[in-house]
């Protein structure tokens, strides 16, 4: 099973932007009164038996379970029976915004990510069908459910063999998207490990580093859109709340901030495109995010779209015809690719690797990068033997490998 996701920008009407606007609102308020349910248990929790608050008590009995994802449907089901809004809103999508809820506590906990906020009036900008009907694109439309068809503007053709899973409805300050995940079963053949290997450590100071000696700069030489940003946002301050300037300024703010999301999308996806140019077999170190989030290192990571990168690269590698898979990412940076030998912890700023059992020197981030592609290599089952510029090529244990 392999998925993809396709965007496209929508072309509602009028009536139906004004559908869109409201399913976001009534979204918005489920999700609220969920968090605010989950949020009363956790509080009442916390309250220390010694140190009550004579203030306020919680009066959710001590045997109450954690509100979780299938109780919160069932209430859901329950009280939309009664909810003329909540009527308007197709029962699935409304779900799915509950189970949106139970992921952002699930990252919460793996993931070290801030306790989920309550999303402000507007905020919400997204809501998604889990399922379409039958041959859900028509001409130059889709069908959505309860909504009907909706025209798009379809940029390119959705490939044959994949069917289309689900549909998330966003809202930009573009416009309107349809973004489609495309499915494809599992009998669709995968690519095989072929060709020249290379692996990818993705750090700080370089955005990426190829294990043939390849360094790619951090895409942020949009130094310059961010500084217009901070000017955008310090012009929002001074206007009047509420005002119409205000909602003037704040737009220009959202579309700055869409125009840089789509510039990093863009490199993003040329660097995926030119990496599957040069290989055959790609393996990239498996994030640990919840370790890069730690520390003061965590914003520029999140900055980076480290994550972004990688998905936009696995799905290149199996448009392309690559072979993609992830690593181990443990200890990449303390192991000389050349003899594998321990070299202990290097400093962040130590930007050279010199082995001291064999002498062998490169870049920091290369040789993180080529123990990258030797640990994957092994994986499929590959010795490997590595070429004087940093270039390596797998040779399958079963044929003879005199070199090793
Ligand atoms: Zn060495």
């Amino acid at each position: 099973m392999f998925n993809l996701t396709y965007e496209f920008k929508l072309k509602p009407t009028k009536n139906q932007v004004a559908v869109f606007e409201d399913w976001l609102e009534q979204n918005r308020r489920v999700y609220n009164y969920a968090l605010a349910e989950r949020k009363d248990w956790f509080k009442s929790r916390s309250c220390q038996i010694n140190a009550c608050s004579l203030r306020s008590e919680y009066i959710i009995p001590a045997d109450t379970p954690r509100p979780t994802y299938n109780q919160q449907a069932i209430q859901l089901t329950a009280y939309r029976k009664t909810s003329q809004n909540l009527q308007r809103v197709h029962s699935q999508v409304l779900q799915q915004t509950l189970k949106r809820l139970e992921k952002a506590f699930v990252s919460m906990w793996e993931q070290e990510h801030g306790f989920p906020r309550f999303k402000k009036l507007g905020r919400m900008r997204s809501f998604v069908f889990p399922q379409l009907g039958k041959d859900p694109i028509q001409g130059t439309a889709v069908k959505l459910p309860m909504i009907g068809l909706v025209r798009f503007n379809q940029s390119r053709p959705i490939p044959e063999g994949a069917t289309i899973k689900q549909a998330r409805v966003v809202k930009r300050a573009s416009g309107w998207y349809v973004m489609l995940t495309l499915e494809w079963d599992l009998d669709v053949p995968q690519p095989m490990p072929h060709g020249e290997a290379i692996g990818i450590d993705v750090g700080i100071s370089h955005f990426a580093a190829v294990s043939n000696g390849k360094l790619f700069p951090n895409p942020r030489p949009f130094k310059h859109l961010e500084r217009k940003l901070k000017l955008l946002q310090h012009r929002v301050t001074r206007k009047k709340l509420g005002s119409n300037n205000r909602k003037k300024a704040q737009a220009k703010v959202s579309r700055l901030h869409e125009r840089i999301a789509n510039i990093r999308k863009n490199y993003h996806s040329r660097l995926a495109h030119h990496l599957c140019d040069e290989a055959g077999m790609i393996f990239a170190e498996s994030l640990n995010l919840k370790a890069l989030a730690k520390g003061m290192l965590g914003k520029h990571c999140l900055d980076a779209g480290w994550g972004q990168f990688l998905q936009i690269l696995e799905q290149c590698c199996f448009k392309r015809g690559v072979f993609f898979r992830k690593t181990d990412a443990n200890k990449t940076s303390q192991t000389c690719p050349n003899c594998l030998t321990e070299t202990g912890k290097k400093l962040l700023s130590e930007r050279v690797h010199k082995c001291h059992h064999c002498g062998y020197t490169t870049d920091r981030d290369v040789a993180a990068a080529q123990v990258v592609c030797i640990r994957g290599l092994a994986a499929v089952g590959y010795t490997v033997k590595m070429l004087s510029e940093g270039k390596f090529t797998g040779i399958p244990v079963t044929e003879e490998s005199p070199l090793l």
